[in-house]
């Protein structure tokens, strides 16, 4: 007989896409004459940019010949790559990184999910709520939680550190120590941001109690406002404490090729139970060399085709194409008195529900009224309650079209 991993048992169903596509197929059905529009989606919608389809065509016509054909890669990532990465994404913001401290992977969701192999089960978490819901269900599939209590949406063992317009959306230091701390700026679901200072009130805090930031900086792209750090270690001493997530998935369109990766400064270390200090980086590569067999060298070559002069013109051309559909919902929704959050350095927009509304009551009034799809932010954790979520990643006809609606029927 085997037995399961009973962790599993413990997640919560998540059903904020699935009832979000029944409610949609059963109003459609309903209303065949309507034209929905969804700005709910996290999916990017402009296609690959021309420098990497091009470095895509290059890398396939190598593969079929003697001399450029490549079998395994380095299961961290080849060494262009991770060069581009350093010299572009840190060197260029004053930043000192090594190659040895980047690790290709398929994706930020697969990272921050993974990473929590590396860390022992004692550990606390604390994460934001609302939050990305891959840093929550991963621990709890890890055993770092405990039970999940119904009535309150949140699980034991887990610190949930709130976000709303209360604090702005900047997360309190907790009360008591943790461990492990996930941060997501620019943010999903919010689209709000913390500032260099406010980043620096973290770091200081994980150094003094020997605490780890998982940083998601998978929106970095996106940022518009100068104050604002596109790197944790832009922050004094994050090279201590600080593991960085990054994707090229919305920066370059990448949500299909997939590729990302993870920095783990060697200066980042936990302990063992007799006090020992080791490197996070060496248990991470031996993770990734034990389980991971690389990124396939077409995508990667992909990847290096981003940081390239074209490349570099061609996707600002599509993040200020969504940052400008981001401009219009900010615009409509002020026009229709609607209080918003997010939308300036984040392709999200995340909207105050009307008062006495819940979040699913405004998916339904807005569905019908103005046949406009969002998300509603209740999906995201407790504290989402009330709130809503627009993104920017739709087509600017379509989105000039939703705001149109809203503004007329005021929602
Ligand atoms: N991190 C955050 C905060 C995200 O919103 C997403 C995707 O929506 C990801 C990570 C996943 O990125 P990837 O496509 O690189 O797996």
């Amino acid at each position: 007989m085997s037995y399961i991993n009973e962790n599993f048992l413990e997640l919560q169903e998540s059903y904020l896409f699935s009832t979000i596509a029944k409610k949609v197929a059963k109003y459609t059905e309903e209303n065949p004459d309507k034209k929905i529009i969804k700005l709910g989606i996290g999916d990017v919608t402009r296609p690959i940019v021309p420098a990497c389809i091009n470095a895509l065509h290059k890398a396939v016509d190598e593969m079929g010949t003697i001399q450029g054909f490549k079998g395994y890669g380095p299961e961290q990532g080849y060494e262009f790559l991770r060069k581009a990465i350093v010299k572009n994404d840190y060197q260029s913001r004053g930043i000192e990184i090594e190659e040895d401290e980047i690790f290709v992977s398929d994706g930020a969701k697969c990272d921050t999910g993974n990473i929590v192999d590396i860390f022992a089960k004692e550990n606390i978490v604390a994460l934001t709520d609302p939050v990305y819901p891959v840093y929550l269900d991963t621990n709890v599939m890890a055993e770092r939680s405990g039970k999940f209590n119904p009535n309150e949406g949140t699980y034991q063992n887990i610190i949930y550190l709130p976000v709303m317009a209360e604090n702005n959306f900047k997360p309190e230091l907790p009360k008591q120590r943790v461990d492990m701390i996930y941060l997501c700026f620019p943010n999903n679901p919010t689209g709000t941001v913390l500032n260099k200072k406010e980043l620096q009130k973290w770091v200081d805090y994980a150094r003094e109690n020997h605490s780890i930031i998982l940083y998601d900086s998978a929106y970095e792209a996106f940022i518009t406002q100068k104050d604002v750090p596109h790197s944790i270690y832009e922050v004094q001493g994050a090279k201590e404490v600080a593991i960085e997530f990054r994707s090229f998935s919305k920066t370059a369109g990448f949500t299909g090729l997939r590729c990302g990766y993870v920095v783990i400064p060697k200066q980042v270390k936990g302990f063992t139970k007799e006090g020992k200090e080791v490197q996070y980086n060496q248990l991470w590569n031996r993770r990734t060399c034990t389980k991971f067999n690389g990124v396939s060298y077409i995508i990667q070559r992909a990847a290096e085709a981003v940081y390239s002069e074209e490349g570099q013109k061609q996707i600002r051309e599509n993040i200020n194409y969504y940052m400008e559909n981001a401009r219009i919902i900010r615009e409509g929704l002020e026009k229709a008195g609607i209080t918003y959050y997010g939308g300036v350095n984040a392709p999200y927009v995340w909207l105050k529900v009307p008062e006495g509304k819940s979040s699913w009551e405004f998916f339904d009034i807005l569905l019908r009224e103005s046949n406009v799809v969002g998300t509603p932010g209740s999906g995201f954790g407790p504290h989402g309650e009330g709130y809503f979520r627009l993104t920017a990643f739709g087509t600017k006809e379509n989105t000039i079209e939703a705001m149109e609606r809203i503004k007329s029927k005021g929602c």
